[in-house]
């Protein structure tokens, strides 16, 4: 259940209560596909850096170790001993991206394994048992993801079928929900809004699913390929026929930038894997904006990543002891620069939540938009 607790301008302060804990939003919802964060960081490393909700991919799950094997181990929960929340989504974007030979029909899709080429099928109903079998706290509905540009006809086409989809979903949920042998009875389900770029098909369709009360609206089907301006706009559009008493959670976004501006627009929940792949990466978040770490004016550079950082990588090493492992392929530098990333992001969070209690979350905005730009 959400709380809104305060407002500054239109971004929103809340709390959400799961069977899991209590979630205090704005949140970035850290990303371990397979449930584990690429980069060999462990479940208790993410409470050492502050994260509240792991999300986890269904699609991946599925294929391995498989959604029966982590359902005979307890849940996800208790195979990757995690106790606060989890989302998972609902393997659509994966099944419409990685997937070879998809076929989409009414009931759902067929395609074929990434890993095997095996043949799969996957609908609402599919979608949902795995999900009940994962036992995650939060289940997202089975969506197409739509690709920018898409034509009008087949944009509407496709959000009709989503929301058909979307019905068969809460239905599935609401038989797995009462189920003796489901793990955990009191899953959420989480609708999505899509309608690629076009406002009256977004606005229609958030109409459509706000009937259905479900626990909280995701924004779907952005950073996909279009404009920054055409994704805040079409969060400007969506959020103002979203209900006040249920969060909203833009997928898949996005730099910190993007989440500030999000968050200004009453965005509560986030997700993406750049934090994670930029630091495997060695580029690196600081408070001046992102530096690369195998540049070579850090070989001799005594300074932690970012100064004031109290992350594990800048509490106790440098930019030359982290750029040397990089240069020697090392793991540690990957895990070190993940750990900071995701501790950056985490700490952010907190930072824009302490701005809207405290009433100055435009002068934060505006004041890390400068920095990170370079211009403060
Ligand atoms: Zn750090």
């Amino acid at each position: 259940m959400y709380k809104l607790i305060k407002k500054c301008g239109n971004a929103r302060r809340g709390e959400f209560k799961t069977p899991h804990g209590t979630i205090q939003t704005p949140v970035f919802m850290n990303v371990g596909t397979l449930g584990v964060i690429k980069g060999a960081v462990s479940s208790m490393d993410l409470k050492e850096i502050g994260c509240q909700v792991e999300l986890s991919n269904t699609y991946h799950l599925h294929l391995r170790p498989g959604d029966q094997v982590i359902k005979k181990m307890g849940g996800l929960h208790k195979f990757m001993n995690w106790d606060r929340p989890i989302l998972t989504d609902s393997g659509g974007f994966q099944v419409f991206s990685l997937a070879g030979m998809r076929k989409i029909e009414e009931e759902g899709v067929y395609f074929n394994s990434h890993i095997d080429g095996r043949r799969i099928f996957m609908g609402p109903e599919e979608s949902m048992q795995i999900q009940s079998n994962i036992a995650s706290t939060i289940a997202m509905a089975f969506d197409e993801c739509i690709p920018i540009p898409s034509t009008k006809e087949y944009v509407e086409k496709s959000v009709a079928r989503t929301v058909r989809w979307l019905e068969r979903c809460k239905k599935e949920m609401d038989r797995l929900n009462s189920l003796p042998d489901t793990i955990n009875k009191q899953q959420m389900l989480f609708g999505i809004n899509q309608g690629a770029t076009f406002d009256d098909i977004r606005i229609a369709n958030a109409k459509e699913i706000v009937k259905m009360d479900l626990d909280g609206y995701a924004i779907g089907g952005l950073a996909v390929g279009e404009t920054h301006e055409e994704m805040y706009n079409t969060i400007d559009t969506v959020v103002e026929y979203l209900p006040d008493n249920k969060p909203i959670y833009l997928m898949g976004v996005g730099t910190p930038s993007n989440i500030l501006e999000a968050v200004d627009r009453g965005v509560d929940f986030f997700d993406c894997v750049l934090p994670a792949r930029n630091g495997r990466h060695g580029h690196v978040f600081t408070k001046n904006g992102k530096i690369n770490l195998m540049n070579a004016k850090y070989e001799l550079d005594s300074d932690p990543i970012d100064e004031g950082c109290n992350c594990p990588a800048c509490q106790h090493y440098s930019r030359a002891y982290i750029r040397h492992l990089f240069k020697a392929k090392e793991m540690l530098a990957m895990r070190l620069c993940v750990l900071h990333n995701l501790y950056f992001y985490n700490n952010m969070m907190k930072e824009i939540r302490d701005a809207i209690d405290g009433d100055y979350f435009s002068k934060y905005k505006e004041s890390k938009l400068a920095q990170w730009s370079g211009k403060a």
